[in-house]
């Protein structure tokens, strides 16, 4: 089962919960217990494609 990050900002706290996937929808109840805790985005910072900036990185054909 896929563990995910929770953000409670009732409590201003971070908790990770195990998230099977038919309770995707369940509403997620910090350790304090409260309501509402929404998950937290991923820090993996991804590259925006289009920018104009991908150079350097091109191959020699033949
Ligand atoms: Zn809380």
């Amino acid at each position: 089962m896929p563990i995910y990050e929770y953000y409670c900002r009732a409590c201003n706290t971070k908790f990770e919960r195990l998230q099977p996937m038919n309770a995707a929808n369940e509403a997620i109840v910090c350790p304090a217990g409260h309501e509402g805790a929404v998950r937290a985005l991923s820090l993996i910072a991804r590259p925006i494609t289009g920018s104009g900036a991908e150079r350097g990185n091109i191959g020699t054909c033949g």
